[in-house]
């Protein structure tokens, strides 16, 4: 029995979708885009993002850091620019997001008390299109009121045990990609289930699942990665939907791509990011 909500992402659906930059095209124009992430002992998370979402073609890049990570990310990630917590170790502040195309919410994060309290300010002030993963969705986990105020088109970015959070426990993986469809259409936002073939879920019931991507891919950063890369997409006026499923697409070659030459096994986050280009440049 075929079911028509349920296909299969190709690379001449990818190609198809994917935006090339004009030759008038400046950094304005190709997204200006935030990142909220990190905190102490957790700042590669947001390094990783960071780095991606630069790969993946953001014009304008800002990285919302508690104070320990200023440092860090400034020399880590020259290009992007810093806007600091007060607080050393994690986000207090209210964020006006106004000028900005695209946020980022959640790798390494923390689900610090203030931070939950923060997350739920952003999340009531969004007027940009987003994403949410790791401990942005960790700390909606345990405080579900928080996803009334999701605005339509949210994109969630949970691997198995953090869509368990969400959503309860599934008995196997076709129960759990039941439960994102119905998840997905019940709070219209779009479910990114991770995992080997990664399920995007859109708001109306249908699912996408993508080809690439290989068990190298089972490593930290990973997913930081991936929230970065679609981000960035977000920020360049990609429909959410689209956003990510190139997004997703484009993270798994560019991890295959990485194990071709390096292995599963020796493969990370950060490889995954450096073969990002070849991805990219395979799909236009
Ligand atoms: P996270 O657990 O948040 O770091 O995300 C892990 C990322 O790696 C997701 O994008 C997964 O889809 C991907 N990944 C992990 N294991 C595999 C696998 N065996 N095959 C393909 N992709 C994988
Ligand atoms: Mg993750």
């Amino acid at each position: 029995h075929t079911d028509s909500r349920v296909h299969m992402v190709t690379l001449e659906d990818v190609r198809s979708f994917l935006k090339k930059p004009s030759k008038f095209s400046h950094k304005g124009v190709m997204g200006r885009t935030m990142l909220i992430c990190g905190s102490s002992g957790k700042m590669g998370a947001c390094v990783i993002a960071a780095r991606a979402a630069l790969r993946s073609g953001a014009g304008l890049l800002t990285c919302y850091v508690p104070a320990v990570g200023e440092n860090i990310i400034q020399t880590a990630v020259p290009e992007a620019m810093a806007l600091v917590s007060t607080f050393q170790d994690y986000h207090v502040e209210e964020v006006d997001f106004k000028g900005m195309d695209a946020v980022g919410i959640g790798p390494g994060l923390g689900t610090e008390d203030q931070t939950e309290m923060a997350l739920r300010k952003w999340i009531k002030q969004l007027e940009v299109p987003a994403v949410i993963d790791a401990d942005g969705l960790n700390m909606i986990s345990s405080r579900p009121d928080i996803l009334k105020h999701v605005p339509e088109g949210t994109i969630f970015t949970p691997h198995p045990k953090e869509f368990s959070r969400l959503a309860g426990e599934a008995e196997d993986s076709f129960k759990r990609l039941e439960m994102a469809r119905n998840y997905a259409k019940k709070y219209k936002v779009i479910i990114v289930l991770k995992g080997a073939y990664t399920a995007v879920c859109d708001t109306e019931g249908s699912v996408y699942f993508n080809s690439t991507g290989n068990p190298g891919m089972a490593t930290g950063g990973s997913g930081d990665a991936l929230t970065g890369i679609i981000t960035s997409l977000l920020g360049q006026g990609y429909t959410p939907k689209r956003a990510a499923i190139v997004g997703v697409f484009v993270h798994g070659l560019a991890g295959d791509e990485a194990a071709e030459d390096l292995g599963c096994i020796s493969m990370t986050a950060t490889d995954i990011i450096d073969y990002l280009p070849d991805a990219f440049r395979h799909v236009e």
